[in-house]
C-alpha cells in the first residue's frame, strides 16, 4: 500500500491531520510525520534528517508519496529525498496538493489500494471541491460588483525546440512575460517528469532544467489565463523559431571536455590587464560569509532589512550592469516570488534575522542548481551565488571574503569589483576573464597594480568553460586559447620586465597601491611614486584605518622609496568603489555622484584622520599630497583650509610636519581644465587623472562595457583637453604629470612628452617599455608626433599616426 509522509513546520499541525486522516479510513494506512526541529526553544522548522528518516521509516515497492506545507519544508524535502537510493527515489513522489485537503484525499485512495499515480492525482485535485463551493460564493459576490471572476484552468503542452533550450537568457524571458499576468501559472518539464513550478520564479524555472526537444506544460488559472498561456505559447514558438545566436550549442549529455574542446577554443575580449598567464581554469566562487546573528525578536524590522536590500541591491546592478543579459537574469533573481517568499517564512515562522533566513534560503537554491544533471543548468548556480551573496554583503556590512585556490589558476568571473581583484595573490591568480567590465574600471587598474593580466567583456560563452580547463591567455591582446598545444605556449612568451639603465627624457614615477609593490616600483626604476590610490585602504574592512595605521603604511612606503617622493593621494571613493561603512547611498551615476574630494569634504572625521597621517609623515620623508576629482577653485580652497586647521592643530602638539608640504590636484574633470589657469595657482602641481578624463570629456562611463571603448584617452578631444592644461600649468610655473593609464602605454608616451608632460607614472610593470618608446625618439619628433595628433578627428587616426 502507498505510504504517506507529512512534512510540516509544526509538529502538532502535522499530528492534527494525520489524525484527522487516519479517522477518514479508520486507520488503515501508514502515515509517518517529520515536522518542527529539535529545539526545545524554537520548535517550528523542517529537518532534513527528519524527513529522510521518516520517508525510509514507510518505504516500500508500493511507494511513497510526501505532502508538505509551505517554504522552507520543500527545499528540504527535496533535499532528503536527494539522500534516498536511487531506487527509492523513483519510488517516492512528492505532491503539491495543500496539506490538509491532498492528506485526506490521498489517506483515502491509498486505503483503497490505488497506486501511487492514483493517490497523487487524486491528492492533487482535492482542493476541486472547495473551490467549485467557494467560487460560487464569490461570483455572487462579483456579480453584485458587476465583475464575473473566472477561475478557469486551461493548460498548453508545447515543445521547446530551439539548441540550447530554456536556458538563462530565455528563461528569463518567459519568466518576465509571465509575471505581466495577474494568472496563476505553472509549468512543468513532461518529458524529464518534473513538478509543476511557479512560472514566475526563475529559480524554479530553471530549476527544471528545459532543454532542446522537452515537452513541457503550462498551466493558467484566473482571469486572464488565457492571454497569458497564449503569450507564453507565442514565446516559445517564436524561440523555436530562433536560430540560436550562440554559435555554441551544448550536447545533451556532454562531458565538461566536450563543451571546451570541440565546440569553441578562442575568445577574443579587451584586453585590461598586460601579461601572459598560462593554467587551469576556476571559477570564481563565493564563499559566504558567516551570519552571527541567526534569531530576532523583531521580524518586521527583518523583513524591512530585507526590502530595503533588495532594493539597494536591484538599484546597483541597474546602475553598473547596464545592458548585460547575465545582469537582467540576476534582477530577475532578485524579484523571484519564490525566493522572497521563502525567505519571508523563515522570518516570520522561525524569527530568523533577514541575513540568516536569505543565506539558508539562497544556500538551498543553490544546492538545488548545483544537484542538477545538466551541467549548462547546473552552472547557474554561481549566479544565485553572486545575487545572494551581493544581498548578504548589504544586510551583513561584509565584503566577499579572500579566494583560496588549491593551486594557481586562471580565474572566471561574472564581473568584479575592484576590492575583489585587490585580494588576489598575483602568485595565486596567473590571470582574470570576466564577463562584463571594461579597461579603465578600477577593477582593471588594480590588476594592472598587481601584475595580473586580465582580460574583460569576454560575454556570457565564458562561463561555460568547464572549471579545470587549461586556457593561455594574452591581456595585451585580449586572446584566449583553450587547450593550447605546444606551438601556442612557445608563441607566447612570457614578457620581461627588467629595469633599463638608459637615462628618460622626463621623469617617470610609479602608479602604487601600497607596501608591497613600492619595493617592485624601484626594482623597475621608478623615480618614485607620482600617484599612490589610498582607496586601498579603506575598502575590505568594516571600519576605517585609523591614523596610526595609516601613518605606518605611508611611513613604510616612504622609507621604501627613500630619497624618491611619495605623491599621496587623498580617499577617491564612491564611483565604482563603494566602501560598506559609509553606507553610500545607491546613486543613479555614480561616476558623476559622491565621490573624490567631494565625498571627503563632507565626511571631515575621515578626511581629517587621512590628513594628519599624511603630515605626520611628511615631517621627515618626501611626501606630496594630492586630492582627487576636484571639480572647482572652491573645493580646492576647502582642502587647503582644513589643511591649514590640521597644521595649527599638529603644530600646538608640538607633532612635526613638513611646512612645506607640496600640494597637487588630479585633473580629471573637464571644468577643472577649463580653470587650469586659476586652480595651478591655488596648487604645486597638477596630476592629469586620463582614465576619468576621457570618460567625462567623451562622456562614457568607463565601467559600462557597452561604451567604454569611446572612453579612449587617444581621442583628439582629449589630447586638446591634456595640451590645454599643460600650457594653463606651465604658464602659472607648475609642473604636470599624468597617472592615468594613458601613461602605461608605451605608444602614448612620445606624445605625451611632445605635448609637454613633465613626468608620467605608470604601472611599474610598463616601466622599461615606456622607457624604451621614448628614447626611439628626440623631444623635435616627439613634439611632431603631437602637434600632428591634435589636428586629428579620431582616437583611430591617432593611433595610425603614431604606428606610421
Ligand atoms: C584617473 O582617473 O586617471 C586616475 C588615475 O584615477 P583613478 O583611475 O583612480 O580614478
Ligand atoms: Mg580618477
Amino acid at each position: 500500500m502507498v505510504a504517506i509522509v507529512l512534512v510540516s513546520h509544526s509538529a502538532k499541525l502535522a499530528e492534527g491531520v494525520a489524525e484527522l486522516a487516519q479517522q477518514m479510513v479508520q486507520n488503515n494506512v501508514t502515515i509517518a510525520v517529520a515536522a518542527g526541529i529539535d529545539d526545545p526553544e524554537n520548535p517550528l522548522g523542517t529537518d532534513v534528517l527528519k524527513i529522510q528518516a521518516a520517508i525510509e521509516s514507510v518505504y516500500t515497492e508500493a511507494g511513497v508519496i510526501v505532502l508538505m506545507d509551505l517554504g522552507s519544508a520543500i527545499p528540504s524535502t527535496e533535499m532528503a529525498v536527494e539522500f534516498l537510493t536511487p531506487e527509492q527515489q523513483q519510488n517516492v513522489k512528492l505532491c503539491e496538493a495543500p496539506l490538509v485537503e491532498g492528506t485526506i484525499a490521498a489517506a483515502v485512495q491509498a486505503s483503497i489500494g490505488a497506486d501511487i499515480q492514483q493517490v497523487l492525482t487524486e491528492a492533487c485535485s482535492a482542493l476541486t471541491p472547495k473551490i467549485s463551493q467557494l467560487s460560487a460564493t464569490s461570483t455572487l459576490t462579483q456579480i453584485s460588483e458587476n465583475k464575473p471572476l473566472n477561475l478557469e484552468t486551461q493548460t498548453v503542452e508545447i515543445t521547446v525546440q530551439n539548441d540550447s533550450g530554456l536556458h538563462a537568457r530565455p528563461a528569463a524571458q518567459f519568466v518576465s512575460k509571465a509575471a505581466q499576468f495577474t494568472a496563476e501559472i505553472t509549468v512543468k518539464n513532461i518529458t524529464k517528469n518534473s513538478l509543476e513550478v511557479n512560472a514566475k520564479s526563475i529559480n524554479q524555472v530553471m530549476g527544471l532544467a528545459i532543454r532542446q526537444g522537452d515537452k513541457i506544460a503550462i498551466v493558467a488559472t484566473g482571469e486572464d489565463a488565457e492571454p497569458a498561456l497564449q503569450t507564453l505559447q507565442e514565446f516559445i514558438h517564436k524561440l523555436n523559431q530562433e536560430i540560436s545566436a550562440e554559435s555554441i550549442s551544448i550536447p545533451q549529455k556532454s562531458t565538461p571536455q566536450q563543451i571546451s574542446v570541440e565546440n569553441f577554443d578562442y575568445f577574443q575580449g579587451v584586453p585590461a590587464s598586460p601579461g601572459i598567464a598560462v593554467g587551469k581554469v576556476v571559477h570564481y566562487q563565493i564563499t559566504f560569509p558567516e551570519v552571527k546573528n541567526n534569531q530576532t525578536e523583531n521580524p518586521e524590522e527583518e523583513w524591512k532589512k530585507l526590502q530595503t536590500s533588495l532594493q539597494t541591491a536591484q538599484q546597483d546592478l541597474q546602475n553598473i550592469q547596464a545592458g548585460s543579459e547575465i545582469f537582467q537574469a540576476h534582477l530577475l533573481f532578485l524579484e523571484d516570488p519564490e525566493l522572497i517568499q521563502q525567505t519571508q517564512t523563515l522570518i516570520f515562522e522561525q524569527n530568523s534575522t533577514a541575513a540568516w533566513a536569505w543565506k539558508t534560503t539562497i544556500e538551498s537554491i543553490i544546492s538545488t542548481y548545483q544537484a542538477l544533471e545538466d551541467p549548462y543548468f547546473r552552472a547557474r548556480s554561481v549566479d544565485v551565488q553572486d545575487i545572494g551573496m551581493r544581498v548578504l554583503q548589504l544586510l551583513t556590512g561584509s565584503s566577499r571574503v579572500s579566494l583560496n585556490l588549491s593551486e594557481p589558476g586562471i580565474l572566471i568571473a561574472s564581473d568584479l569589483t575592484p576590492s575583489e581583484v585587490a585580494q588576489f595573490n598575483p602568485n595565486q591568480v596567473l590571470g582574470i576573464c570576466t564577463v562584463a567590465g571594461s579597461a579603465t574600471a578600477h577593477s582593471a587598474l588594480i590588476a594592472n597594480l598587481l601584475g595580473i593580466p586580465m582580460i574583460v567583456n569576454l560575454g556570457e560563452k565564458l562561463t561555460k568553460i568547464v572549471s579545470g580547463t587549461e586556457v593561455a591567455l594574452n591581456g595585451t591582446t585580449g586572446e584566449i586559447w583553450l587547450e593550447p598545444d605546444e606551438v601556442k605556449r612557445q608563441e607566447l612568451q612570457p614578457t620581461v620586465f627588467a629595469r633599463l639603465d638608459i637615462p628618460s627624457p622626463i621623469l617617470l614615477r610609479a602608479n602604487i597601491l601600497g607596501v608591497a609593490d613600492a619595493k617592485f616600483a624601484i626594482d623597475c626604476g621608478a623615480m618614485g611614486v607620482g600617484l599612490l590610490r589610498t582607496e586601498l585602504l579603506y575598502l575590505e574592512r568594516s571600519t576605517p584605518p585609523t591614523e596610526e595605521e595609516q601613518v605606518e603604511i605611508y611611513q613604510a612606503i616612504a622609507n621604501t622609496l627613500s630619497p624618491h617622493p611619495l605623491t599621496i593621494r587623498t580617499l577617491d571613493i564612491g564611483g565604482d568603489k563603494p566602501v560598506p561603512y559609509l553606507n553610500l547611498e545607491p546613486e543613479a551615476n555614480p561616476f558623476l555622484g559622491w565621490r573624490g574630494i567631494r565625498q571627503s569634504l563632507e565626511t571631515l572625521d575621515l578626511f581629517k584622520t587621512q590628513l594628519r597621517a599624511i603630515l605626520r609623515v611628511s615631517a621627515n620623508s618626501n611626501i606630496k599630497l594630492m586630492f582627487p576629482m576636484v571639480a572647482s577653485v572652491t573645493e580646492v580652497r576647502a582642502a587647503k583650509r582644513l589643511l591649514s586647521e590640521l597644521k595649527t592643530e599638529l603644530k600646538t602638539d608640538n607633532i612635526p610636519f613638513d611646512k612645506q608640504l607640496k600640494i597637487g590636484i588630479m585633473i580629471e574633470v573637464p571644468s577643472a581644465v577649463l580653470m587650469a589657469d586659476q586652480l595651478a595657482r591655488e596648487v604645486d602641481f597638477f596630476s592629469i587623472g586620463t582614465n576619468d578624463l576621457s570618460q567625462y570629456i567623451m562622456a562614457a562611463d568607463r565601467t559600462n562595457s557597452q561604451v567604454s571603448h569611446l572612453a579612449d584617452a587617444f581621442e583628439p578631444a582629449v589630447l586638446r583637453a591634456i595640451e590645454y592644461t599643460i600650457k594653463q600649468a606651465h604658464c602659472q610655473g607648475i609642473s604636470v604629470s599624468i597617472c592615468g593609464q594613458f601613461a602605461s602605454l608605451p605608444e602614448a608616451a612620445p606624445l605625451l612628452w611632445g605635448l609637454g608632460v613633465d613626468e608620467l607614472s605608470v604601472n611599474p610593470k610598463a616601466l622599461a617599455a615606456v622607457q624604451t618608446s621614448l628614447s626611439q625618439f628626440s623631444l623635435a619628433q616627439a613634439q611632431e608626433i603631437a602637434i600632428t595628433a591634435l589636428q586629428l578627428d579620431s582616437a583611430q587616426s591617432v593611433k595610425d599616426a603614431i604606428q606610421r
